[in-house]
């Protein structure tokens, strides 16, 4: 029988991984894999992160199973992270889930159960998991306009038109923050605008959100999605604590689910857990119960709260380094938007064949669209990086 499946192309990403990895060049520069970096080129355990650990390692006397949605302490935390004072408890059905990806699956697994023949209203461009996730779950993919390349800025307008397509059933993902590959971000009065068109067609909003912090900080970077839940009548969070908490790996995200009435609450809280079993049972419980106690403690709260500032101006500092950089030595401000993005992630407009002499010739690794990650600079790097795209012609 498993002679019948089909080839798959290897991961994109990934395949990048291992290639730069391979590569014997000592010079070489990675931009491509989407993790925070270090100006050591690390991506490190948070400080708070791993003294809660320390503290979980000498004060844990079980690991028996905890609950289908996940530590409630953590879910509770989670909750006031993102969400603040914009959402009543008694409206908020929560489950944690394996990473940011494992609450992509889950959240679109639960529209599905509600509406068989939803439509999920994709961004063009965005992260490449969003499409294969709702492929996965047999759900069509819509598209919509979101980056105008030649302005390199939001499409509003393209959006707001595509978007007026969305009707009773749909689902309509966004990004939180920090766009993915893009780092266009809507902007405050382009939320509302948003949540006016949306306000009353059935169609919630699924806001995926990974890079909290990265942009304008913590709270600015979920004002947007906090004005929707005081706008809209339901909505849905995938929330990743990979990179705003230096997880990765252990795999920690939350569904957040915005219902109508207590009673919607309870039956998709319900509905959460079910999908939790079925999937994987018990989400993974070390780094959610870190992430809690992370945000619990005053102390080690501001000390995560510190580390991620210090990550989120490094990433700021890089992007107008490299900005005026390239201005000064182009002569003109062609790049001059790299300053003003969000987050890891930029596309640099480089075509497929200049990204891959930039990597063969000059060592310098991005993604074929030319999603460069920022945090893969260091200040070192920057007149050389400078000069090697000015050679291949951006
Ligand atoms: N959404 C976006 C936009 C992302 O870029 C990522 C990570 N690359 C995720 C979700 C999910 O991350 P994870 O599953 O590692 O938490």
């Amino acid at each position: 029988m498993l002679e019948r499946l089909q080839p798959r192309a290897p991961d994109k990403i990934i395949g990048l991984m291992q290639a730069f990895r391979n590569d014997p060049r000592p010079d070489k520069i990675d931009l491509g894999v989407g993790v925070y970096r270090d100006a050591a080129g690390l991506t490190p355990v948070m400080r708070a992160v791993k003294a809660a650990e320390r503290q979980l390692c000498d004060t844990q006397t079980t690991k028996s199973y905890t609950a289908l949605t996940g530590d409630p302490a953590f879910l509770q935390a989670m909750a006031g992270l993102v969400l603040g004072a914009a959402a009543a408890p008694e409206r908020l059905a929560m489950a944690a889930a394996p990473g940011g990806t494992g609450a992509l699956h889950i959240a679109l697994a639960l529209v599905r159960l509600a509406s068989p023949g939803a439509r999920v209203f994709v961004p063009d461009p965005s992260w490449p998991n969003h499409a294969a996730i709702a492929d996965a779950l047999g759900l069509t993919r819509v598209p919509y306009r979101y980056y105008d390349a030649a302005a390199q800025t939001v499409d509003e307008a393209g959006m707001l038109a595509d978007l007026a397509q969305a009707g009773p059933g749909d689902v309509v993902l966004v990004h939180g923050c920090c766009h993915n590959p893009t780092g266009a971000d809507l902007t405050p009065p382009a939320w509302q605008r948003l949540g006016a068109l949306l306000a009353g067609r059935g169609a919630p909003l699924l806001v995926d959100l990974a890079y909290q912090g990265f942009g304008d900080g913590p709270e600015a970077d979920v004002a947007g999605l906090r004005a929707m839940a005081e706008t809209l009548p339901e909505m849905l969070i995938a929330v990743s604590c990979s990179k705003t908490f230096g997880l990765y790996r252990e795999r920690v995200g939350a569904v957040l689910a915005l219902t109508g009435s207590p009673a919607a609450r309870a039956t998709a809280e319900a509905n959460l857990a079910a999908l939790n079993r079925t999937t994987y049972a018990f989400p993974p419980d070390h780094g959610a119960r870190l992430a809690g106690m992370v945000l619990a403690d005053p102390d080690l709260r501001a000390d995560w709260a510190a580390e991620l500032e210090a990550m989120r101006t490094r990433i700021a500092r890089l992007r107008s380094t490299l900005a005026e950089a390239l201005t000064a030595q182009s002569g003109s401000d062609r790049f001059g938007f790299l300053a003003g993005q969000k987050g890891l992630f930029s596309l640099l407009g480089a075509t497929p064949d200049q990204v891959a002499t930039l990597r063969e010739t000059h060592g310098i690794y991005m993604i074929g669209d030319s999603r460069i990650n920022l945090a893969g600079l260091s200040e070192q790097d920057v007149p050389r990086v400078v000069e090697a795209f000015l050679k291949v012609g951006l």
